[in-house]
């Protein structure tokens, strides 16, 4: 897809780290999948993806995590 924020480059699948801050818990998800502009670097999840990590976070929040690093499983 073309990117929305330069609106000069293509976007490419690939793979990327997120990071979740939540009150007082901080989440890393390796390896989440994403759309990656080749021009600006900027990423986009679908909404999907998204949905899945907030999730995750909020179960994590439930059981009071400080710092946790996740790999995402799709
Ligand atoms: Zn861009």
């Amino acid at each position: 897809m073309k990117c929305a924020i330069c609106r000069n480059g293509e976007t490419s699948a690939g793979r990327i780290s997120v990071l979740l801050e939540n009150g007082e818990t901080t989440l890393v998800f390796k390896n989440v999948p994403a759309q990656i502009c080749e021009n600006c670097g900027e990423e986009y999840l679908t909404s999907a993806t998204n949905n899945d990590l907030l999730k995750e976070a909020k179960e994590a929040v439930a059981r009071g995590v400080d710092f946790e690093m996740l790999r995402y499983a799709a």
